[in-house]
């Protein structure tokens, strides 16, 4: 096994998070003071509670709220409800959270949460009473200028507005209209934001615009392959096909489908809302998880867990480029490896941070009860997102690194520069 291939092996999620903060670290000389706070988590919430479920019976589950960092703004980022849940897992993606905030120049820091169960196996009744006993355990935790949940894998709109709502009655009731943003990702009537639903595709595409732009390439006609077709996914497509890509290759939990003359991502969308998954779509013939890996595309949108692409796949990769739409989904040794092959990877905390942008804009709304237009929600999410790219563009010139490295060298410069005016307390 050379290098390479041990790192890949050897690292946990955590791990991988805490050495790409230490590259970049070492490639922009952070300041060693600021380095020790940021290395870690502020704080590690872990709760165990008990939920009746509709046989009468109690079960006990296990949630998570890791707060990595609130310097910039209050801690923010998402539930995740999945079996895959760990501290180690969510310790990752708060981490990561910190620095896509810092990147796009929001008042956020960066946290992540999640409860370490499948809400498929469980009613409608028994997931809000899950949901709600989750949101009291974190009592105090959470907060709207304090730390704001929103929603990840397996979690929606429906799961935050219980968690609104149960908020909302653990405070007085003479406070509880201000409490509207303790989540985003709400449904629009109660509180949410136009285009937050979407926003995470929304995003997407404003990334690739802009290395499309970048690199002289016409994003109509380059042919794609998604993996995960959930919201941000099953949005990536859509929005791609409207700008003239060819939807090829989709993989999710059900199997893979393949169209070589490319598939309709709007029908695939309904597809997966019908039946719950990809596998048995009339529109393309099924296929093998490796036959989707080296499906014969120019572009691989990564949109569901992370650690997908790895020394296993990433030689049988077509694409010549990977946009990551979902958190961490290349192992390091894998981007090392598809940046040696002649590949460009567009990192995760640029990609996909048009989900916490629009969240940062639902915030807003709530402070001043005023909603936004669509198109004010798409144009400033767009600004902001070609803002962040530029940043990241001009840093890879200066530092010659990766365009990984460039964007936390962006994030990690700005809150070193708050933490050199505002020092640490005493
Ligand atoms: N869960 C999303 C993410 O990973 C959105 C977070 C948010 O809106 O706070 O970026």
């Amino acid at each position: 096994m050379n290098i390479a291939e041990s790192h890949d092996t050897r690292l946990s999620l955590h791990e991988q998070a805490v050495r790409q903060f230490h590259e970049a670290a070492d490639i922009m000389d952070l300041n060693p003071d600021f380095r020790v706070i940021l290395e870690h988590p502020k704080n590690e919430v872990i709760v165990n509670f008990p939920v009746r479920m509709d046989s009468g019976e109690y079960r006990s589950f296990r949630g998570y709220r890791i707060q990595h960092n609130n310097l910039l703004g209050p801690y923010k980022g998402g539930m995740r409800f999945s079996p895959h849940v760990d501290l180690d897992e969510v310790k990752a993606l708060a981490t990561w959270m910190t620095w896509k905030s810092a990147l796009c120049d929001i008042p956020f820091g960066g946290g992540k949460g999640g409860i370490a169960f499948d809400p498929r196996d469980h009613s409608r009744t028994e997931l809000e009473r899950i949901v709600r006993r989750f949101t009291h355990a974190l009592g105090a935790n959470i907060g709207p200028d304090h730390d704001i949940p929103a929603p990840d894998l397996g979690s929606n709109a429906q799961s935050m507005v219980w968690m609104m709502d149960t908020f909302a009655n653990s405070t007085a009731s003479a406070n509880r209209q201000s409490v509207k943003g303790v989540v985003t990702g709400k449904p629009i009537e109660s509180g949410g934001s136009l285009g937050r639903e979407k926003a995470t595709g929304q995003g997407v595409l404003f990334a690739f615009q802009h290395w499309c732009d970048e690199t002289n390439t016409d994003l109509a006609g380059l042919r794609v392959a998604i993996q995960g077709f959930g919201n941000v996914g099953s949005n990536v497509g859509r929005i791609f096909e409207v700008y003239g890509a060819t939807v090829v290759a989709v993989a999710d939990h059900t199997g893979a489908v393949i169209n070589n003359d490319g598939l309709s991502a709007f029908d695939l969308a309904d597809h997966v809302v019908d039946t719950g998954g990809v596998a048995g779509f009339a529109g393309a013939t099924e296929a093998s998880n490796d036959d989707f890996w080296a499906a014969d595309v120019d572009v691989l949108v990564p949109a569901a867990l992370e650690n997908q692409i790895t020394m296993d796949n990433v030689d049988s990769i077509q694409a010549k480029l990977i946009i990551e739409a979902a958190n961490g989904p290349t192992t390091p040794a894998a981007e090392l490896r598809f940046l040696e092959n002649g590949g460009e990877v567009l990192p995760d905390i640029l990609v996909n941070a048009g989900g916490v942008v629009v969240s940062y804009f639902e915030w807003l709304q709530n402070k001043s009860s005023q909603p936004w237009a669509l198109d004010v929600v798409d144009n400033k999410l767009r600004e902001t997102l070609l803002a962040a790219s530029d940043r990241t563009v001009l840093a890879k010139g200066n530092y010659g690194c990766t365009r990984r490295q460039a964007a936390y060298v962006v994030a990690l410069d700005k809150l070193e520069r708050v933490y050199d005016q505002r020092g640490i307390f005493p």
